[in-house]
């Protein structure tokens, strides 16, 4: 441990809430996909703030955008009207079949508009009285009381009960399950197309495609937490769209303004009429600086055709991975996945190997301590992918 660093580590200690188990790292600056640590060490960025900057750290015009605003004008509420909004909302939903936008500052608060706006639209515009949201096992939503109740994980919310009514959770891929759990008093589903948090894991096309036309039938809304596989990171702008799914909601956060706190939600001009002046707000939302920043993000993500990139870099990464998994039998249980979106699911318990690659200048996650999750900037070269294979190859021989 370097002098530098141990200084950080016993400051933490005193000073921050112990609410993270950290890695033993202090990053100091970075470049697209690079960081440095306060030690000068250099490395490969396979995390991006846990699928956050989606281009990289310190995009040159993502920086001039940031200069630019913060000379002009930061933040003066949503009791205005704002253009930087405006444009940001226009080119979101130029992706996708939805009509309108509310935006929020995370993750956990855009699924919590999407649960607010599916209740009330059964209430106001369908005359139902159904609040039920459902979601499924191994699912991640957030982390404020109620989106702690529709991930419904005893861990995470150990210590925190009562957490709020309404939610039933159904096992991943089981359609059946899911038939009986929808009654009169169903609002919606929630769930996320690859379970980032729970391992990465991609339910199959046709169970999603069955669940989309289950809430179709039994007219309930269908609601896709894009929160993490959205803005380009799994080869599609949205990864809904690999399916050929149309959701009424989908929230949105993580990438959105390239690593500024940022969430919304997009919705069909149909559920939309949930929500009228008054009925949900937040004073940061859609702000002039963060919007002028995600509107950026949005327009390069475009241009720079990244959910293509993302699309084959991911392919060639897995490939790869694929071919070390036949090359190290009996090593890797699993290679899975979308895009750069990757978890490589280790035979056995994974610390070793992840503190090899740490070691070696590779940041990746280690998920339920078997599965390295890879969550790249979409920027990275396919240089770098290859390099951190032929470390992980290493390592795993070792
Ligand atoms: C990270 C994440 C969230 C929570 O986002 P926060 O910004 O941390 O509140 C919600 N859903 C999914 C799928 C996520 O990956």
């Amino acid at each position: 441990m370097s002098r530098a660093f141990a200084e950080v580590k016993k400051r933490e200690e005193a000073l921050l809430c112990r609410t993270y188990g950290r890695y033993p790292l202090a990053l100091a600056r970075g470049r697209g996909a690079r960081l440095w640590d306060v030690d000068g060490k250099e490395y490969v960025d396979l995390l991006a703030g846990l699928a956050v900057t989606g281009l990289g750290h310190c995009h040159e015009e993502l920086c001039g955008v940031v200069a630019r605003q913060a000379e002009q004008l930061w933040h003066v509420s949503n009791l205005f009207y704002q253009n930087n909004q405006l444009d940001l909302a226009e080119k979101l939903l130029s992706t996708s079949h939805h009509a309108k936008v509310f935006f929020c500052n995370s993750g956990a608060e855009a699924n919590e508009a999407a649960i607010k706006l599916a209740r009330r639209y059964m209430r106001r515009v369908k005359g139902r009285d159904a609040a039920e949201i459902i979601t499924l096992s191994d699912c991640f939503h957030g982390r404020t009381l109620g989106t702690l109740a529709a991930t419904g994980r005893p861990g995470l919310s150990d210590g925190f009960a009562p957490l709020p009514q309404g939610f039933t959770q159904v096992a991943a891929g089981d359609f059946e399950a899911l038939g009986r759990a929808v009654t009169a008093a169903t609002a919606a589903v929630l769930l996320e197309t690859v379970q980032g948090e729970g391992g990465v894991v991609p339910l199959p096309g046709e169970y999603l495609r069955k669940v989309e036309a289950l809430c179709r039938e039994r007219d309930i809304l269908f609601i896709c937490d894009e929160v993490q596989t959205g803005m380009c990171r799994t080869g599609r702008f949205w990864s809904f769209e690999h399916y050929g799914l149309k959701p009424d909601i989908v929230s949105v956060a993580k990438s959105l303004a390239n690593g500024l706190p940022m969430g919304a939600i997009l919705v069909t001009e149909d559920a939309a009429k949930g929500f009228e002046p008054g009925s949900h707000a937040t004073t940061f939302g859609g702000g002039e600086m963060l919007s002028a920043v995600a509107a950026k993000t949005v327009e390069i993500l475009l241009r720079d055709n990244m959910a293509e990139r993302a699309a084959f870099l991911g392919g060639h990464l897995k490939e790869a991975l694929e071919a070390l998994r036949s090359r190290q039998p009996g090593k890797i249980r699993e290679v899975r996945g979308l895009g750069l979106m990757v978890g490589i699911e280790l035979a056995a318990n994974g610390r070793k190997i992840w503190e090899k690659l740490l070691d070696r200048g590779y940041i990746c996650n280690l998920s339920h301590e078997k599965t390295l999750r890879l969550l790249p900037p979409l920027v990275i070269e396919r240089a770098a992918l290859d390099a951190f294979v032929a470390t992980l190859e290493q390592a795993i021989q070792e």
